[in-house]
């Protein structure tokens, strides 16, 4: 397939949840591609919409209006075994990791469980050891639960995970902003190696625009729902377009002592 077929993109999706009367437009008619090797930053105030459409790239949830692409065949309103392929290629850190990870499983079932669901072929011992190293973690934490771990361990525990399946595209949905400041740039490091050494596509999502700016080569900002502005990460640093992205912009902080770098 050619490679300018984007690996990911949203065609107009919108999204509405109801609760009791009322109706809250999460996401109106947004459309994004992301191409194959990108590092997209995605990004926006709480409640802007990008968890919304973090799930809705992942087929987590379905859209109310519009579509979603995988490699140019529609995942949106797909049947969950109709979406093995995409869920291997497709995979998500999350915030929180003590939530997204169960506490009742050790280390190994946890990375071991999405190679037994998407049938991932090859020896599972193997994997996972390697795949604790890859997030440099030790051999033997294989055997220790989530809660014998540190914040920013568990996170390395949940990007292990997600990588276990080989994906091409991960979309990290605020994956340290429920970290410790020390620790944030340890993870934000290992993930722009981990970019760099397995060739992922990257989407990656924050309220921060400083995080944003040093490992994603691109960005779109979303405000309210709506995807207001999007371009080449320098271009937008140098030359906001709309009001709110030069808010954001006004709210980085100007010293940075971290450095890191996806490219
Ligand atoms: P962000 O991740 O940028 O903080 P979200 O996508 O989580 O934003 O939320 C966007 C809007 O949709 C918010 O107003 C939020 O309250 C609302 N929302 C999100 N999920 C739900 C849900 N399951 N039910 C009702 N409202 C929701
Ligand atoms: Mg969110």
């Amino acid at each position: 397939m050619s490679s300018l077929v984007p690996v990911l993109e949203a065609r107009g999706v919108s999204k509405s949840y109801r609760s009791r009367h009322r109706s809250v437009q999460a996401l109106d008619g947004v459309s994004l591609a992301v191409p194959a090797g990108a590092t997209l930053g995605v990004v926006g105030e709480s409640g802007s919409g990008k968890s919304t459409l973090a799930r809705l790239l992942l087929a987590l949830d379905q859209p109310t209006e519009g579509t979603v692409l995988y490699r140019g065949a529609q995942v949106s309103g797909r049947r969950e075994r109709e979406l093995v392929e995409f869920r291997r290629r497709v995979q998500i850190v999350f915030q929180d990791p003590m939530s997204s990870l169960d506490p009742r499983m050790r280390v190994y079932d946890l990375l071991a469980e999405p190679l037994r669901a998407l049938a991932v072929p090859g020896d599972q011992g193997e994997r996972v050891a390697e795949l604790l190293a890859s997030v440099e973690l030790p051999a033997d934490a294989a055997r220790r639960y989530p809660h014998q771990f540190s914040g920013g361990q568990r996170q390395r525990i949940a990007i292990a995970r997600a990588l276990g399946p080989s994906p091409e595209v991960l979309v990290a949905d605020e994956p340290v902003s429920a970290l410790d400041v020390s620790v944030r740039a340890q993870i934000l490091n290992l993930l722009a190696s981990l970019v760099r050494d397995f060739n992922l596509t990257l989407v990656f999502i924050s309220h921060d625009m400083a995080v944003v700016r040093h490992l994603c080569r691109s960005v779109a900002v979303l405000y309210r729902g709506h995807l207001v502005e999007t371009g080449p990460t320098h271009q937008i640093y140098r030359s906001p377009q709309h009001e709110y992205t030069r808010e954001l912009l006004a709210a980085v902080p100007r010293v940075r002592t971290e450095r890191v770098r996806a490219h």
